[in-house]
């Protein structure tokens, strides 16, 4: 039984403060119950104590006079908590109630003992009720009832009686006590267990919130609760990528029984318990780790069932409401880092790959740069080369695949550059799929991939690789993808000014160089090399194959001419459009002679090969670093005057520059 059944009005803890707050913060126990008693406000809770401890005093020996005496039991007010024994020897009457209440009516108001003489049987007895006191007030707080025969009564009955209701207050005083001090233990108790958790929580709280390192805040938890409940077998399960060293936090399993105290606790946001059947010795508790914006993880205990209670849970979910806050801080703490730490790293990359419009410079940028942002063991570039037909492994730090090739929707590097979607790998071993020659070659785990998009086009694929399992987290995946697109707009810069590059140099018509480029190129090459020569390449009587075959022929003889001249050069040779019908070729460390050669080639080539044919005049001249004055200009004057002497000998043939070449570097062919 407890306090407050048998006493009612407060329990233990509550009259306890009362005593502290009424006598000072210290208080003496002993002291505390030699001073508590029930007081006239308590009597209608008391009866149960009451009824205990007259069935306590019942069961104590009774002097052999008074064995026959029968017993009952009446409260303050006069009325029967205990009717009087029946039995054997009874002198019990029916109807006589009202001859009771009027021995207990004048008992309480006199606060004596009061006699009252019937007839029973042709018998003189008498009813008597004793008034049974408090202790300290001195107020009546019930009343035994007890008949005798007259005899009896006068033989001294009534003392006697007297003195067994003083033992009877005895009595219900040591069971009064007992519950108090049995109370007042439980109540040490519990308040000490009380003050050590709230201690604890204080200090896991003051912890927590000093983390703001995600992974600390989850090691202090478990650390935490493992302290307070050395017995119970405890993990984390975390939803999303939480990496952690600690052992006992786990990834959140994806399938679960909805059942599953872990799986009610993470969905509801809310403690779930599972005490299991009857006989299980354990409670299994899942605890859900949340913060404002959602829940991350569960808390899995499994613990004793006589160590758990109400008070427990309410700790438990305690700790881990403030978990979840501290983790959400420090999470949302991490993640602003983390974006600080990208957007620093997105700006230096751009800006590095903005140094240079060189497509080389640009993938071998961002190849470093990657590598170094990522902490990866290795990164790959891959880019389509058309002429090539394949993806051509453009950087790459695993030496052996470096400018390999690459078929289009082979092994991982392939399939992201088909499908255009990003991939990441986790534990490649164990994952099906395509096959990946930089995973297998690398012995790496795991993988992020993205697409390289250049102008709206997958024109490559970036993978970087790390031989560690579950290295990368999705936040870099996602900041993989993002990089991705700075490099996409880099390379796209860079091929659009190439091409702008191109296009300039160029003249449309023929795919030829333009002649500004050539009068450059010429001038630059002056400056470091020895010699050089000019060929001028003229078709002869176009204006006639105009009227002839219409503007339109002509154009395509013009290209099909410049097509023999491209492809009768070395790789160095410069060919452009002079201007009109007129091209021209410049031959980099090359003599007149040798000139002389290729010139020959051209003009055979176009008689040959033209449709319709067309011949061709050509003028040669050259430089070289002995000549007193070394210019664009009277090369180009030189060659022309040439080219004029072959128009006047009939055309169709090639002629030297003589104003140059001595006697004896005479035409070879003339
Ligand atoms: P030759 O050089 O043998 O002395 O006679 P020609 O008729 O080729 O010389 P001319 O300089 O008198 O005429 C050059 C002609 O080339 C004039 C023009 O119609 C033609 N021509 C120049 N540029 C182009 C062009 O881009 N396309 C076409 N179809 N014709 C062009
Ligand atoms: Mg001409
Ligand atoms: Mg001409």
């Amino acid at each position: 039984m407890s306090v407050q059944e048998a006493y009612g009005r407060k329990d233990t803890r509550m009259l306890l403060q009362d005593t502290m707050q009424s006598s000072g913060d210290v208080i003496d126990p002993a002291a505390w119950l030699r001073e508590t008693d029930i007081v006239s406000y308590d009597f209608p809770y008391a009866a149960n104590l009451i009824a205990e401890s007259f069935a306590d005093w019942r069961g104590l020996a009774v002097p052999p006079f008074a064995e026959s005496w029968d017993w009952g039991l009446l409260d303050f007010e006069g009325k029967w908590i205990e009717p009087l024994d029946s039995g054997a020897g009874s002198i019990r009457e029916e109807g006589w109630d009202a001859q009771w209440a009027e021995a207990a009516g004048l008992s309480l108001l006199s606060g004596e003992a009061s006699a009252a003489p019937e007839q029973k049987n042709g018998q003189a007895v008498y009813l008597l009720t004793l008034p049974v006191f408090t202790r300290a007030q001195r107020e009546i707080f019930a009343l035994l009832a007890c008949s005798m025969t007259a005899v009896e009564y006068e033989q001294g009955g009534k003392n006697t009686a007297e003195a067994m209701a003083m033992h009877f207050q005895t009595c219900f005083y040591r069971r009064f006590e007992h519950v108090f001090v049995s109370d007042l233990a439980g109540v040490y108790q519990h308040a000490e267990r009380e003050s050590i958790r709230r201690s604890l929580l204080f200090q896991i709280v003051q912890r927590m919130h000093d983390n703001i390192d995600v992974d600390a805040v989850l090691t202090e938890v478990i650390e935490s609760i493992a302290a307070m409940y050395p017995g119970a077998r405890l993990e984390l399960f975390m939803s999303q990528d939480h990496r952690s060293t600690h052992p006992q936090v786990k990834p959140l399993p994806l399938l679960w029984d909805s059942d599953d105290v872990c799986a009610r606790a993470f969905k509801d946001g809310r403690v779930a318990l599972h005490a299991g059947r009857e006989d299980s010795q354990h409670v299994e508790v899942g605890l859900p780790l949340g913060g404002k914006q959602g829940v991350y993880g569960v808390f899995h205990m499994i613990m004793d069932k006589p160590v758990f209670s109400e008070v427990d849970l309410r700790f438990l979910s305690m700790v881990a409401d403030t978990a979840g806050t501290a983790f959400e801080n420090a999470k949302l703490y991490e993640r602003s880092n983390q974006l600080i730490r990208e957007l620093r790293m997105s700006n230096e990359m751009t800006q590095r790959l903005n140094q240079s419009l060189r497509l080389g410079d640009i993938f071998q940028y961002a190849f470093e740069e990657l590598l170094e942002m990522f902490a990866a063991d290795y990164c790959c570039i891959l880019h389509m080369n058309e002429e090539k037909g394949g993806l051509e492994a453009i950087a790459c730090n695993h030496l052996p695949l470096r400018n390999e090739l690459i078929e289009v929707g082979q092994g991982l590097g392939g399939n992201v550059y088909t499908t255009g979607e990003p991939i990441i790998l986790s534990d490649y071993l164990n994952t099906p799929g395509p096959s990946s020659k930089l995973m297998d070659a690398t012995c790496s785990q795991s993988l992020i991939a993205t697409p390289l998009n250049v102008g709206g086009e997958v024109r490559g694929a970036i993978m970087l690789a790390h031989r560690e399992p579950y290295f990368f987290s999705y936040d870099s995946f996602r900041l993989l993808q993002a990089m991705a697109g700075h490099i996409g707009l880099a390379v796209g810069n860079a091929r659009l000014h190439a091409e702008v590059r191109f296009l300039a140099n160029r003249d449309s018509l023929t795919g030829l160089y333009a002649r500004h480029y050539l009068d450059e190129e010429i001038k630059e090459r002056q400056t470091t090399d020895f010699c050089g020569s000019l060929i001028v390449v003229d078709i002869d009587q176009f204006k006639t194959v105009n009227d002839t075959y219409g503007h339109q022929k002509g154009d395509k003889i013009l290209k099909q001419v410049s097509e023999i001249v491209k492809s009768s050069i070395r790789q160095g040779d410069i060919a452009a459009r002079w201007g009109g019908e007129e091209l021209a070729v410049y031959l980099p460390q090359l003599g007149v002679q040798q000139a002389f050669y290729v010139a020959e080639r051209i003009r055979k080539r176009v008689m040959g090969e033209t449709e319709p044919r067309v011949t061709v005049s050509c003028g040669i001249a050259e430089w070289s670093w002995t000549d007193e004055r070394v210019s664009v200009e009277s090369l180009f004057y030189r060659a022309d005057m040439a080219l004029y002497e072959a128009k006047n000998n009939g055309r169709n043939q090639v002629v030297i520059d003589t104003k140059k070449v001595d006697s004896t570097a005479k035409n070879p062919l003339a």
